[in-house]
């Protein structure tokens, strides 16, 4: 039986979630359920409509000091999944990163926009099911199996 995997939020995580799973299992479905009619709504306005991706910082335990609430998940996270693997993973897909005086990283276009498509084309790539106007509002498990309302 093929697995079926269903995101629940078109934001940021949902969809960079959504398109590498999509990537590294082909035979995966993959659907993101989104309950407004708008994808990305937040990585939009994010970084004042620019997107501040990720901060030019390379060491795990420098970074995860500022997540003070958060300190030992974020920093298991970032063993995984850190700045260099971020950037990598953009400029993969043609998005160039910059490093402002302060450590932000932005795209070079200075739009979130760019973000944005990035993550759009990769979905269509991957053929990801986006569904909007779509709200999850119950989740129960059922002879081992999810079912999902
Ligand atoms: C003004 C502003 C500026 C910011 N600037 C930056 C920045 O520069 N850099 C940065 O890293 N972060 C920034 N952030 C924070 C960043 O936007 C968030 O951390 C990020 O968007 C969170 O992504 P998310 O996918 O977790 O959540 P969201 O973006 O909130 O996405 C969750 C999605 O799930 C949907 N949803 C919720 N419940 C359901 C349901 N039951 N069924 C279906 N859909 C559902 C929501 O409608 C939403 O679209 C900023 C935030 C704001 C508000």
């Amino acid at each position: 039986m093929s697995k079926h995997l269903v995101v629940v939020g078109g934001g940021a995580a949902g969809f960079f979630c959504a398109v590498n799973a999509a990537r590294m299992n082909h035979f995966l479905k993959v659907t993101v359920l989104e309950k407004s009619g708008k994808l990305l709504s937040k990585v939009k306005v994010s970084g004042g409509g620019r997107c501040n991706v990720t901060h030019a910082c390379f060491d795990i335990g420098e970074m995860s000091r500022n997540y003070p609430r958060g300190n030992n998940f974020v920093k298991k996270a970032f063993h995984q999944f850190f700045t260099t693997d971020t950037i990598k993973w953009f400029e993969e897909r043609g998005v160039k990163l910059k490093t402002e005086s302060d450590g932000r990283m932005f795209p070079v276009t200075d739009s979130s926009q760019t973000v944005i498509n990035c993550l759009l084309n990769e979905a269509a790539k991957y053929k990801v099911d986006i569904r909007t106007n779509t709200e999850a509002v119950n989740v129960r498990i059922e002879n081992h199996r999810f079912l999902l309302k």
